[in-house]
C-alpha cells in the first residue's frame, strides 16, 4: 500500500465510486440522450465533472499540472471532502493551530472527527509539539496550516511549515487563501517534494470571486485522484466554471485590484495606528487587518448603525476586529467614522 493509502479511511478503500454520464462518455456528439436532460435551454446539460477548461487555464496561470489539480464548491467543499476522506468518524482526528479559519474545526465536527486545537504564538506562530507520539500517531490524519492566516493576517514561517511536512505522518493541508496578497511564493509549487503537501487556494478573495463558488487544491495526483472519486459529480456548476473562466481572461484587471487593496492597506494600517483608540495592530499579509481596540464593543455597534461592518474576533480577545480592505471611498469612511467616534466619546466625558 501507498502512503497515502494507507490515510484512506479503510472503508473507503474498497469504494466503487458513482459513474456519471459524462464520465461514461466525456467526447463530443451530435445527440445526447444519455443524461436524461432536457433537450431545450441554455444550461440545460450538465457542466464537465473534472473542469477540464477551467484545470487547463488555471495550470497556464499558476503553472501546476491539470493532474496536481481538484476544483471545489468553494474551498470548503475541499476541507469537507479531505475530512471525509482521510478521517475515520469517531476515530481519526485533525489538528489545528488556533485562533485560525473556523470551518477546519467545524467541518470536522460535522463528520464526527475530533479537532486537536494547538496554539500560536504571542506572534502567531504555531507552537510544534515536541514528542513523537503527536508526529506519529495514525490516528492524526490531517493538519491544517493557514499561510497567510485568517484572523491574524500573518504568514506562517517557512521552517515551521518544512517541520510539519517532514514530521507529519499525515497530511499536511496548508490554506493558501490568502497568498496573492503575500509577498512569499505558493508552496504548489512544491508538491513534488512532498507527496503529504495538500495545498488550498481560492478564488474567493483575490479573484473576486466569492459569490461563484471556486475552491481550489493542489495535491499528489493519489489525492486528487481520491477527492474526485468522493465529490458529488457535478460539485461545479457551469456558471462558476464561467465565472471563474471569466476572470482568468481579465488577468490585468485582477492583478490590477490585487495591487489597489495592497495600497489600501498599507494608507488604512498608518490610519488605524494613529488613532488613540487603536491598542495594537497587526502586520497584514491578507487584504484584512486585526487589531485590538479601547471599547470593541462600543465601537463595533457604532459602525454598525453607521451602516458599516467589521468582524468581531473574539477567539483572539473580547477587544479585536478584523476589518477587511474595502474601496478608497469606504476606507476612508470607515477612518472618519472612527474618529466621530473618538470625539463623540471625549466629549461626553
Ligand atoms: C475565505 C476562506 C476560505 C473559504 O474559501 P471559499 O473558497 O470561499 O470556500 C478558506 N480558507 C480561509 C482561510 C478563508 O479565509
Amino acid at each position: 500500500m501507498t502512503r497515502i493509502e494507507q490515510l484512506i479511511r479503510p472503508e473507503l478503500r474498497r469504494l466503487k465510486p458513482y459513474s456519471s454520464a459524462r464520465d461514461e462518455f466525456s467526447g463530443k456528439a451530435e445527440v445526447y440522450l444519455d443524461a436524461n436532460e432536457n433537450p431545450n435551454g441554455n444550461y440545460n446539460r450538465y457542466p464537465d465533472p473534472f473542469q477540464n477548461e477551467l484545470k487547463k487555464e488555471l495550470s497556464l496561470y499558476n503553472g501546476v499540472p491539470t493532474e496536481n489539480m481538484f476544483i471545489g464548491n468553494g474551498s470548503d467543499e475541499i476541507i469537507d471532502l479531505l475530512i471525509r476522506t482521510f478521517c475515520q468518524p469517531g476515530h481519526d482526528k485533525i489538528v489545528t493551530f488556533v485562533p485560525t479559519y473556523g470551518m477546519y474545526k467545524v467541518s470536522a465536527e460535522i463528520n464526527a472527527v475530533d479537532a486537536i486545537e494547538l496554539n500560536l504564538d504571542k506572534s502567531f506562530q504555531p507552537i510544534l509539539p515536541q514528542d513523537a507520539c503527536f508526529w506519529e500517531n495514525p490516528t492524526n490524519k490531517l493538519l491544517f496550516l493557514c499561510s497567510p492566516n485568517n484572523p491574524t493576517g500573518n504568514s506562517i514561517e517557512e521552517g515551521i511549515i518544512l517541520e510539519c511536512l517532514n514530521r507529519f505522518k499525515g497530511l499536511v493541508v496548508l490554506d493558501e487563501a490568502y497568498v496573492q496578497f503575500a509577498l512569499s511564493e505558493s508552496w504548489s509549487k512544491r508538491l513534488v517534494d512532498f507527496p503529504n503537501l495538500v495545498v488550498l487556494q481560492t478564488m474567493s478573495k483575490a479573484f473576486g470571486l466569492a459569490g461563484a463558488r471556486v475552491g481550489l487544491a493542489f495535491a499528489n495526483v493519489e489525492v486528487v485522484s481520491w477527492l474526485n472519486k468522493l465529490k458529488p459529480p457535478y460539485n461545479v456548476s457551469e456558471l462558476n466554471q464561467k465565472a471563474a473562466l471569466e476572470k482568468l481572461k481579465n488577468k490585468d484587471q485582477v492583478i490590477d485590484e490585487i495591487a489597489q487593496i495592497l495600497e489600501q492597506r498599507a494608507i488604512l494600517f498608518d490610519e488605524l495606528e494613529t488613532l488613540e483608540i487603536t491598542q495594537k495592530l497587526y502586520p497584514s499579509d491578507a487584504n484584512f487587518i486585526l487589531g485590538i481596540f479601547e471599547d470593541a464593543t462600543e465601537l463595533y455597534a457604532y459602525l454598525l448603525e453607521r451602516g458599516i461592518v467589521v468582524r468581531r474576533r473574539k477567539d483572539v480577545g473580547e477587544n479585536a476586529l478584523r476589518v477587511s480592505i474595502g474601496t478608497e471611498v469606504e476606507n476612508k469612511k470607515l477612518i472618519q467614522t472612527i474618529k466621530t467616534f473618538i470625539r463623540e466619546k471625549s466629549t461626553v466625558y
